[in-house]
């Protein structure tokens, strides 16, 4: 399991809602059954060990900057294997198309080729492919 980078959740919820959840039978871009009107989660002691063990990007590497804070993104960013994964809030579809996010975007997609990593943009039903070059 990660270790968070001295970094908090706060308010944040982008991961009860942008991802799908098997497990939870939650489809992608709804609220968890289990998200609290009042913020938060509303079964937290008791919240399944996937959401135990779940950790963004921005929360495990100190790499990414505040820019990168999903509340001030309105994106996050997760890695497995080679895909590096990033959910957009439907209601801010063009943010990872702005700067800065759009250029380490790339920078992302140009640095693993060797290994055959790649960058995924997922808004709601639309799915990208970052291409490392902006053409
Ligand atoms: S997306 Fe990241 S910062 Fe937001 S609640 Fe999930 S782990 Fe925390
Ligand atoms: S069970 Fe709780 S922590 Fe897990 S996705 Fe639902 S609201 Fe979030």
């Amino acid at each position: 399991m990660p270790e968070p980078a001295g970094r908090s959740c706060g308010t944040c919820i982008l991961c009860c809602w942008l991802p799908d959840i098997d497990a939870l039978d939650k489809p992608a871009n709804v609220p968890c059954a289990h998200c609290s009107p009042a913020g938060g989660c509303a079964i937290y002691p008791a919240r399944p060990r996937l959401c135990r063990d779940f950790f963004c990007e921005w929360m495990t590497d100190a790499r990414l900057g505040a820019e990168w804070e999903p509340t001030v993104a309105h994106m996050m960013v997760y890695r497995q294997g080679p895909q590096t994964t990033i959910l957009v809030d439907p209601a801010y579809p063009d943010a990872w198309r702005q700067e800065p996010h759009v250029s380490q975007l790339r920078e992302w997609a140009k640095a693993p080729e060797p290994e055959g990593g790649y960058v995924i943009v997922f808004v709601g039903d639309d799915v990208f492919k970052v291409r490392p070059d902006p053409g």
